[in-house]
């Protein structure tokens, strides 16, 4: 099994074989143990159904401190569909890590409700744009503790005129964060915002 080779720990591999994955793809394969090994930005070109989620999903699980409740991840994505997807496949990743807690926060739902999820302490928050910009106006979540902030189809994010909201959220957070950006495109705007807000940031294309 290939996963076996790419740094993952036991609890990530157990996962893996329970979900019947037998070979990383592509962008698994060169993101996950980059990531692992390496305390940097990356800008990923890759489409969905690659497998981007498990390619950010698994190095954040490793990372983060099971220890401390702090929210230590923030994952944007366009829509609630793709957030409500994102949480899933993570939740089913970090099965066997015991005390990660992962929070979906997107609009058309209770806001009360997500807030007090996140309040009860949640390692990761997968979130719109949108409904986070409105969290954070609402003084319901603190994201000056987070290590690392995912984009996710960035693009997308960006056609939806999330551009503002991304750019006000991210200076929210910690300078020292690493940011790790995934787009099927790069137009225009994505490359505006790997410039502005990522330091240097390793390119893979899958
Ligand atoms: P994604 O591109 O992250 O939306 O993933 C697309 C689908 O592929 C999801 O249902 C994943 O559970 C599945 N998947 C991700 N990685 C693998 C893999 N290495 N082998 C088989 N299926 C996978």
């Amino acid at each position: 099994n290939k996963f076996e080779q790419l740094g993952l720990n036991e609890s990530l591999l157990q996962a893996v074989a329970d979900m019947g994955f037998e070979t990383p793809s592509d962008v698994q394969e060169k993101a996950i143990p980059l990531l692992l090994a390496d305390e940097i930005d990356i800008v990923a070109l890759a489409q969905t159904g690659t497998g981007k989620t498990a390619a950010f999903g698994f190095p954040l699980i490793q990372k983060l401190d099971v220890n401390n409740r702090n929210t230590q991840a923030l994952i944007l994505a366009p829509t609630r569909e793709l957030c409500l997807q994102i949480t899933n496949e993570i939740k089913h990743y970090s099965k066997y890590v015991k005390g990660l807690h992962t929070v979906a926060v997107y609009g058309g739902a209770s806001i009360t409700e997500q807030a007090r999820e996140v309040r009860k302490g949640a390692q990761i928050i997968v979130a719109t744009p949108g409904r986070m910009q409105d969290m954070i106006n609402r003084g319901l979540v603190n994201i000056t503790t987070i290590n690392y902030c995912v984009l996710d189809e960035a693009d997308e994010m960006l056609n939806m005129g999330f551009y503002e909201d991304i750019v006000s959220i991210l200076s929210t957070t910690p300078d020292e964060k690493k940011t790790w950006l995934f787009s099927a495109t790069m137009p225009a705007e994505v490359a505006r915002i790997a410039k502005e807000f990522m330091s240097d940031p390793t390119e893979i294309t899958v």
